[in-house]
């Protein structure tokens, strides 16, 4: 009879090495808000902001494009900002 060689030993010594990548972002507010321009450290915290964000009534500044979630610290920076002019129409 043969001996039919069917050795099923594996190498103990065969390791895979796992190349980790341990690339640690420290960057103070690397992630930004696209859509009111706020920073975060952390990208679940933008993820999170951009949930309330999105979700969030949006206005603009007509002049400088400056970005508020309300109405009223809208009104405050056009007043403090950009004052009104006052015009004098005098349509009888
Ligand atoms: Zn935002
Ligand atoms: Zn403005």
């Amino acid at each position: 009879m043969i001996p039919s060689m069917k050795d099923k030993g594996m190498l103990p010594s065969a390791r895979q090495t796992m190349a980790r990548p341990r690339g640690r972002v420290s960057t103070v507010g690397a992630f930004a808000c696209d859509i009111c321009g706020t920073t975060f450290t952390k990208n679940f915290n933008l993820t999170r902001h951009k949930g309330k964000c999105a979700g969030t009534k949006i206005y603009h500044c007509q002049i400088c494009q400056k970005i508020f979630h309300r109405t009223d610290k809208l009104q405050i920076h056009m007043a403090m900002r950009h004052p009104p002019q006052i015009l004098c129409n005098n349509n009888f």
